[in-house]
């Protein structure tokens, strides 16, 4: 824990005791996996299925939920339809499968929009590939209104995230050098 006048205390959340524990151990430690290698596997498991058939930038632009008929539109922008028996929206947060579900009756469709927002931070290695704060932690720079965290990575960099409010996130990024000097003194 990293605090505002630049004491540092550790707190354990694992079984091992102080200055045991280790983020880089599969034992105790916090799992994690690069997004893009996840979904490298999955493409690949998917390919490796019998009949399956993959595109990329193909967007589904409309559905109709009583045929099972997609319209889609390729990456050239032409318009193509393809048909299933079963279509499995997985389309994320503005998904067009959802949008077309919310237009039946009894279907009530609610998103809101988190206040907060999230800017993804580095920390590099030392000049011999060092890590320049402790490796067998998770960093925490907990403040009033936000957060911000680091994890070790192999090769003794740190992937940081920074959460704060949309509001604020725009002052931050206008005073970044004053903000940072002052907030994040260790
Ligand atoms: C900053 C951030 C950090 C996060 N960190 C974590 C974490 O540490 N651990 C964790 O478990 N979760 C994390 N999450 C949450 C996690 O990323 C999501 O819950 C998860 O990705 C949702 O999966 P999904 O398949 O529903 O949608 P997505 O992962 O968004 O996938 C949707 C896919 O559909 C495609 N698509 C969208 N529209 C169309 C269309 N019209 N036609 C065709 N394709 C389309 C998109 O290109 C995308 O490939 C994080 C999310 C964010 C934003």
């Amino acid at each position: 824990m990293h605090s505002r006048s630049g004491d540092l205390r550790f707190q354990a959340y694992g079984k091992q005791p102080a200055g045991m524990l280790s983020l880089l151990t599969p034992e105790e430690g916090g799992n994690s996996m690069p997004r893009a290698a996840l979904n490298a596997l999955l493409v690949h498991a998917a390919e490796n299925l019998h009949g399956v058939e993959v595109r990329f930038e193909h967007r589904v632009d409309d559905c109709d939920l009583e045929t099972g008929i997609l319209t889609v539109l390729d990456p050239q922008g032409r318009q193509m339809t393809i048909s299933g028996d079963v279509v499995i929206g997985a389309d994320g947060t503005f998904s067009a499968i959802r949008r077309r579900m919310a237009q039946l009756p009894m279907f009530t469709l609610h998103q809101p929009r988190l206040e907060y927002g999230y800017k993804e931070l580095h920390i590099p290695s030392g000049p011999d590939g060092d890590f320049l704060m402790e490796k067998h932690a998770l960093h925490i720079w907990p403040r009033a209104g936000f957060i911000m965290s680091a994890l070790p990575n192999f090769g003794g960099s740190f992937n940081c995230n920074l959460f704060l409010t949309v509001s604020t996130h725009w002052l931050v990024m206008l005073t970044w050098h004053a903000f940072s000097r002052k907030t994040f003194l260790t």
